[in-house]
């Protein structure tokens, strides 16, 4: 059995980058960078350059954020979604979403299962 393995750098580029639609306006899509930051993130939406790109410059991490109350603690959100738009929460769904697809198709090819 031979586990199909495509391009690297393909994958990298589609689960890594992505774009997500406006909320208030459908014709608009924002380019969300998922490893900018270290990991937080980046859009190019007015909300996250205008509120969290600037704290993320200075180095200042999710939870330093929330404890120093210079973000709100936003019902529905993750602590470590303090510093993240909308756009950059969804777009972590959706990533959550294709590692699961993909480790379940893994799963599949190669009989591996999970440890607990
Ligand atoms: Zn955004």
């Amino acid at each position: 059995m031979t586990l199909e393995r495509p391009d690297p750098a393909t994958v990298f580029d589609e689960v890594t980058s992505w774009k997500v639609r406006s909320r208030s306006d459908c014709h608009v899509e924002y380019q969300c960078e998922l490893l900018s930051y270290s990991g937080n993130g980046a859009c190019d939406c007015p909300d996250f350059t205008m509120r969290f790109a600037k704290l993320l410059g200075q180095g200042i991490t999710p939870e330093q954020a929330l404890e120093r109350k210079l973000v709100d603690n936003r019902p529905g959100y993750r602590r470590s979604d303090a510093l993240r738009c909308w756009h950059l929460v969804n777009a972590f769904t959706e990533f959550e979403h294709h590692l699961i697809t993909v480790f379940t198709n893994v799963k599949k090819k190669t009989g591996f299962e999970a440890r607990d």
